[in-house]
């Protein structure tokens, strides 16, 4: 699939639209989710066009999926996360609905997620999150 530069992600990363950001280096951007499924859920990204998981070179997976475990042990000292849940939907038919490819980070039990994209999150809730986990890390 041809990727969409006017993906939402895409325009974070352009810094056109805003994002509450916890983390950030050359290759990867981590950030919180507007639509939680749990308290602390935050994204990671390459910022490689990659739509999905098999769009993105093996060279930035490795050092994305390393950030991925960075935040992962960020959520668990900041939040006190006794388990995490680790999701990457990569395309349509999986449910994707942000088509630059994307890591979620979710300190829950999977039989406990709220709904997937669904709710809008107080903003300065998340940034009362995103601060402990930058803390963290
Ligand atoms: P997926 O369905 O796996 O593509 O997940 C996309 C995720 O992006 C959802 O969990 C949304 O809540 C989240 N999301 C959508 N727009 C934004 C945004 N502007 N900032 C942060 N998260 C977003």
């Amino acid at each position: 699939m041809a990727y969409d530069q006017n993906n939402i992600f895409a325009k974070i990363l352009r810094q056109e639209i805003p994002c509450i950001k916890v983390y950030e280096d050359e290759h990867t951007l981590a950030f919180m989710d507007i639509m939680p499924q749990a308290d602390g859920h935050t994204l990671v990204i390459p910022k490689y066009e990659a739509v999905t998981l098999l769009d993105l070179p093996t060279s930035e997976l490795t050092h994305t999926i390393q950030v991925v475990q960075k935040i992962a042990l960020a959520l668990e000292k900041s939040l006190d996360a006794k388990g995490i849940v680790l999701m990457q939907l990569s395309g349509e038919a999986a449910g994707q609905t942000v088509p630059h490819l994307h890591f979620h980070l979710i300190p829950s039990s999977i039989h406990t997620l709220k709904n997937h994209a669904s709710d809008m999150a107080d903003q300065a809730q998340l940034q009362i999150f995103a601060e402990k986990i930058k803390a963290a890390l």
